[in-house]
């Protein structure tokens, strides 16, 4: 993109010093080797002026003598180009025209470029063909003489003569077959010498409004594509970035489901599906904010399987964690859905029941207790637990909740077993 304005800009500075520096055009009309000059009087107008042209190395010389007769006496010579009829030369990109004429004698010079436009000037008929006029008096401190086409105007006396309406009676050089070089106006009778070399006209081989406006539809036309080309480079990138959006969704669900998924095993005990300590953790939490907010009593139940190493013992591990599982599931169906079951560690589990006042705990627990005594967890066999309750009090520490819970599990131990024991407590009444 860059480079490609660079370049522009290259190419605008190289044009516009080449133009000042270059481009020129010249087209000379050197007489002395010109074929298609004339040298003509006054005698078809009814005068008896004398015209001669003779021809030196480098110029043409006209010896007159302008005598009377006609009104406007005059000599002329006359440079035909193109077809010297109805095509001539297009002089109008020319900037400037140099004229080398060296008077031997007085007077003035009229130089008419002599223009050809088809809506009047008829190829047979001279007297049709626009007067592009200038007169001077060529000076030999100024030779050659320089014009420019600005200084030229139409001669007033042919737009008379041939009725030229007001949108042909300006100068138009664009189609010119006939340049004449005449006598001026002040051009006195008698003889007199015009020595003319020829003429230059000089210009560019573009001109100047061409080439303005091929740098500005250049600047524009690169523009237009650099615009383009950033609209495509721009949908590309939003597609890209869409396509990249996407996929980092996709991915980011799948992390979330992954996450969830994680979150879900590394809370929940392999073999049995219940929750593990770190699942507890955050029921826990959960609970002691809704015992400190709405003074939702809470209980807490440890049980732990009586003697399960003789089972381990007598039956092997595989067995002893059917019958961890079977004891899970019985559970599990024994309670409601808010209560939480935790595999504590080993053979001994945790109920976190939330909404449970003590007493409801303690009718849980024996409700446990006799259905795993009378339900065989494996071959005929039977299992009892044994069960310590305690009621959470709001702000306390978690530990001291479960080592008073413990507490009470360790005396239905040394009761005998398959028991339940509850922690005293008492509720604070507000
Ligand atoms: P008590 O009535 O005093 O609780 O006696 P107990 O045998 O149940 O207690 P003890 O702590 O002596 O033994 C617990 C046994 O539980 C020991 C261990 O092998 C067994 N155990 C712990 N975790 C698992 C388990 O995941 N699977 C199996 N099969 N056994 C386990
Ligand atoms: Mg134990
Ligand atoms: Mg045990």
């Amino acid at each position: 993109m860059n480079i490609l304005i660079f370049v522009l800009l290259a190419v605008t500075v190289i044009a516009l010093l080449a133009y000042k520096h270059g481009l020129n055009e010249n087209r000379d009309i050197m007489l002395a080797d010109y074929p298609y000059v004339k040298v003509v009087g006054d005698s078809a107008d009814g005068g008896s002026s004398v015209v001669v042209l003779n021809k030196t190395d480098s110029s043409v010389v006209l010896d007159y003598e302008l005598r009377e007769g006609y009104a406007y006496p005059y000599a002329s010579v006359k440079i035909y180009l193109g077809d010297g009829k109805s095509r001539g030369w297009d002089l109008s990109k020319y900037d400037s025209i140099f004229v080398w004429i060296k008077p031997r004698g007085e007077g003035s010079v009229r130089l008419y470029l002599r223009g050809f436009d088809s809506t009047f000037s008829r190829a047979g008929d001279e007297s049709s063909w626009k007067y592009n006029e200038i007169e001077f008096f060529p000076l030999e401190e100024s030779y050659p003489a320089i014009f420019v086409p600005q200084e030229f105007r139409l001669a007033g006396w042919w737009v008379a003569q041939n009725n030229i309406n007001v949108h042909q009676a300006r100068v138009d050089m664009s189609n010119v077959p006939l340049i004449e070089i005449q006598t001026g106006t002040s051009a006195p009778f008698g003889y007199g010498t015009l020595e003319i070399k020829g003429l230059r006209f000089k210009g560019k081989t573009i001109s100047w409004d061409k080439l303005v406006t091929s740098l500005v539809v250049m600047w524009f036309v690169t523009f237009l594509i650099i615009l383009v080309i950033r609209f495509f480079d721009y949908s590309r990138e939003r597609a890209a970035n869409k396509k990249k959006r996407e996929e980092l969704e996709k991915n980011l669900m799948a992390l979330e489901i992954e996450k969830s998924e994680y979150e879900k095993s590394s809370k929940e005990d392999p073999l049995t599906g219940c929750l593990n300590r770190a699942g507890f953790s955050s029921v826990l939490l959960l609970e002691q904010e809704n015992l400190s907010k709405n003074d939702s009593p809470v209980s807490f139940v440890i049980l732990d399987i009586d003697h399960f190493k003789q089972i381990n013992d007598a039956f092997g591990h595989n067995v002893g964690d059917e019958v961890l599982v079977n004891l899970t599931k019985l559970i599990q169906s024994k309670i409601r859905n808010t209560d939480a079951l935790v595999r504590w560690g080993g053979e001994e589990f945790v109920i976190l029941c939330g909404d449970t006042p003590i007493q409801n705990a303690q009718f849980l627990a024996e409700k446990l207790r006799m259905a795993i005594e009378s339900t065989p967890l494996i071959k005929q066999q039977q299992v009892t637990c044994s069960f310590g309750i305690a009621e959470m009090i709001a702000g306390e520490d978690p530990k001291r909740l479960f080592e008073r819970a413990d507490k009470a599990l360790y005396a239905s131990k040394e009761g005998g077993r398959n028991r339940v024991t509850s922690a005293t407590f008492k509720r604070s009444t507000h």
